[in-house]
C-alpha cells in the first residue's frame, strides 16, 4: 500500500477492482484495461450473439439473450415466431440488470409481456435470456460452477484453467419453474450472497458437503455414477476458450488505447471468475464472466444476534489460495532468470487486493494505540504469504511501513504442483478459425490512427474503404459515408459511450454488412473470411504499410 504515493517502479501491480493507474511503465498488472466493461452482462452478449452469428453450433454454450430495451420487439417477436412454429416449447426467461451482481434486479418470467417497463429499464438495461430449466442436480439442489481462470497475456494468447474450482448451491430443492414457484430465489438462483441468508445454508468443514463445496468432489461424485468427466472437462475448457476468443477483440481496442504500442507500459494479466451451469445431460453453459472474483477465504458467522466474526471457510481456502500462489508464479519475472541459474526468487507484491481485506496492514505513521491491531493484521499477512508459499520469497519494498522476516530462500520446487493449467495457446489449433473477429479488429485499430482513441472517425473509416480497395462504381464514397453515418448514429443513439465515433462493435456490424454485398453466396463466417482476406492482402501490399497491432 502506497498511502503517499508510489516511488519506485514495480515488477507486479495488484489492484483490487480494475486497471486504473496510467503511470505505470512496466512491470505486469493483474488487470487488463477495459476488461470491467468488456464482461459485463450487455456487452459479453453482444460479442457472444456476434460469435453466434458466424459459428452458431460452436457458441451454443450461451444461452440465448437479448438486449433491453433496444431488442424488446426483437425478443417478442422471435419469442412469437418460435413459439408458432413449436407450440410445446413453454419457455422461461431470465431478466438480469446489466452491471448488476450478486443476483440483484434479477426476475424469472414466462411471457415476454412480464418484463417490468419501469422507467428503470431505461436507465438502467438489462439482458433478457433464456432460462436453462433442467440442470444438472446434486442432492436435488441446483448449482453452479465458479471456475478460476488466468488470461495470462493477450498477445499472444495465454491462458490457464483452474484444475478445481467451486461449487455454489441453491437452499431450497430445485423444481422446473412454474408460476407459483417464479419468485423462489433459493430454488433457481445459485449465489452464494442470497443463499447465505436462507436459513438452511450450510457452512461446511469438508469440501464436499454443505452449501459450498469444490467443484472436484462434485466430478469425484459423478465419475462414481459413470459420468463421462473427462469429455465434460475438455467441454468446460472448450467453452473457456471460445469465450475469451470472442472478448479478445474489444480488450485489444481497450489494450492499444491506454498501453499503445512502441511506448513502455506495463503488461497485463488477470484473474477471472467463469459462472458455468451445468445442464441435466451435463453440457457445461456459460452464465457470465466476472472481472473481480471475490478471493475471501473466510465467511462471517453470527456468534450472537447481531454479532458477527469472520471465520476460515477450508473450501474458499483449497480453491483460492492455489489460484493466486500459482498466478504469482506463473508472472514471476524472475522465472526465466531462475531458470536459467536456479536461483531462488524475490517478489515484490505491492498492492493487494481490496477483497483481502481482513490481511490489510495499516499505512505508514501509525498511532500507537493501532499498533496490536496493526501488528495481529501484520501475523495475518504473514500466515497467508506462507499459505501461498511464498512467504520465503516476498519482502516488501521500503515504502511500506513494516518488514518482514528476510527468511531464507527457498526454490520453487518446494511448492506444491501448478494448479493452473494451461490451454491456450496448448489446444489453438482447434480454435484459430474462431479468431476471425480479432482480425476484423486488427483492421479497425489499424485505422484508429492517433493512439488513445477507441473510436474510428469518418476519415479513418474512409480510408480503410480506399486501402483495402471496397469502393467501385457499385459502392461509391457517398454510400460509404451513409454506411459510416447510419450504423455509427445508431450505436452511439443506445448510449453505450460518451466519445463520439465508431466502436468497434459498429465496425463488425458495418464489416458484416460490406462482407455480405461482396460475397453474396456464401455463409457469413465464409463472407466475413473472404473479406478480411481480401482487405488484409490489400494492406500487405501498400507501399511502406504500418505494422497491424496484434500480428507481432
Ligand atoms: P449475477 O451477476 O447477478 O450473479 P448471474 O448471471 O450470475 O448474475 O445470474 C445469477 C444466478 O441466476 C446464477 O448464479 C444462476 O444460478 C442463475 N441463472 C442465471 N442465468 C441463468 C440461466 N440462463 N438459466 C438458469 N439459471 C440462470
Amino acid at each position: 500500500q502506497f498511502p503517499l504515493g508510489r516511488r519506485l517502479p514495480c515488477d507486479i501491480y495488484w489492484h483490487g477492482v480494475s486497471f486504473h493507474d496510467n503511470n505505470i511503465f512496466s512491470g505486469q498488472v493483474n488487470k487488463f484495461p477495459g476488461m470491467m466493461e468488456t464482461v459485463r452482462k450487455i456487452t459479453l452478449s453482444r460479442a457472444m450473439r456476434t460469435m453466434q452469428d458466424l459459428f452458431p453450433l460452436e457458441y451454443n454454450f450461451y444461452p440465448r439473450s437479448w438486449i433491453l430495451p433496444e431488442e424488446l420487439s426483437l425478443f417478442v417477436d422471435e419469442v412469437r415466431t418460435t413459439k408458432d412454429s413449436n407450440p410445446s416449447w413453454k419457455p422461461t426467461f431470465i431478466v438480469k440488470p446489466d452491471g448488476g451482481c450478486q443476483g440483484d434486479g434479477i426476475y424469472l418470467i414466462k411471457d415476454p409481456s412480464d418484463i417490468r417497463l419501469t422507467g428503470s429499464l431505461q436507465s438502467r438495461p438489462a439482458v433478457v435470456q433464456e432460462y436453462i430449466c433442467k440442470p444438472l442436480l446434486v442432492d436435488k439442489l441446483k448449482f453452479d460452477i465458479r471456475l478460476y481462470v488466468l488470461l495470462k497475456s493477450l498477445e499472444p494468447l495465454e491462458i490457464y484453467i483452474a484444475k478445481d474450482g467451486l461449487s455454489r448451491f441453491c437452499t431450497e430443492p430445485y423444481q422446473e419453474p412454474t408460476l407459483k414457484n417464479l419468485h423462489q430465489v433459493f430454488m433457481h438462483l445459485t449465489n452464494y450472497s442470497l443463499n447465505i441468508h436462507s436459513g438452511n445454508f450450510i457452512h461446511s468443514d469438508s469440501v464436499n458437503t454443505g452449501s459450498k463445496r469444490t467443484f472436484s468432489s462434485i466430478l469425484c461424485r459423478l465419475s462414481s455414477k459413470g459420468a463421462d468427466v473427462k469429455k465434460l472437462w475438455s467441454d468446460i475448457i472448450s467453452l473457456v476458450i471460445k469465450t475469451i476468443i470472442a472478448l479478445t477483440p474489444e480488450l485489444k481496442v481497450y489494450y492499444q488505447s491506454d498501453i499503445p504500442a512502441g511506448k513502455p507500459g506495463p503488461t497485463c494479466f488477470q484473474i477471472l471468475g467463469f459462472d458455468i451451469l451445468l445442464m441435466k445431460n451435463l453440457k457445461p453453459m456459460l452464465l457470465e464472466v466476472n472481472a473481480n472474483p471475490s478471493m475471501r477465504i473466510e465467511h462471517e458467522q453470527e456468534l450472537s444476534p447481531g454479532v458477527f466474526e469472520n471465520v476460515p471457510s477450508p473450501v474458499d481456502e483449497e480453491v483460492k489460495v492455489a489460484v493466486i500462489r500459482d498466478t504469482l508464479r506463473l508472472v514471476d519475472p524472475q522465472k526465466k532468470k531462475r531458470k536459467d541459474t536456479h536461483l531462488s526468487f524475490h517478489t515484490y507484491l505491492l498492492i493487494f487486493p481490496t477483497q483481502l481485506q481482513s490481511l490489510h496492514a495499516g499505512g505508514a505513521g501509525m498511532k500507537d494505540k493501532q499498533h496490536k491491531h496493526h501488528s495481529l493484521k501484520l501475523s495475518l499477512k504473514l500466515k497467508f504469504y506462507l499459505k501461498l508459499g511464498l512467504c520465503q520469497s516476498l519482502k516488501q519494498v521500503p515504502e511500506a511501513s513494516e518488514e518482514l522476516p528476510d527468511a531464507p530462500r527457498s526454490p520453487e520446487a518446494a511448492l506444491p504442483s501448478l494448479c493452473l493449467k494451461q490451454v491456450f495457446p496448448k489446444y489453438a489449433r482447434q480454435f484459430s478459425h474462431l479468431c476471425l473477429v480479432d482480425r476484423v479488429a486488427a483492421l479497425f485499430i489499424r485505422f484508429l490512427g492517433v493512439k488513445g482513441t477507441t473510436k474510428l472517425g469518418p476519415t479513418g473509416f474512409r480510408t480503410f474503404i480506399r486501402n483495402c480497395k471496397l469502393s467501385n462504381s457499385n459502392f461509391s464514397m457517398a454510400a460509404v459515408d451513409i454506411l459510416y453515418i447510419d450504423i455509427t448514429r445508431r450505436w452511439n443513439s443506445m448510449g453505450i459511450e460518451k466519445e463520439s465515433g465508431m466502436c468497434l462493435q459498429a465496425f463488425v456490424e458495418a464489416f458484416f454488412c460490406l462482407a455480405r454485398k461482396k460475397f453474396k453466396s456464401l455463409p457469413l463466417n465464409e463472407q466475413v473470411l473472404s473479406l478480411v482476406e481480401f482487405c488484409e492482402g490489400h494492406l500487405a501490399a501498400l507501399p511502406g504499410k504500418r505494422l497491424l497491432w496484434g500480428c507481432g
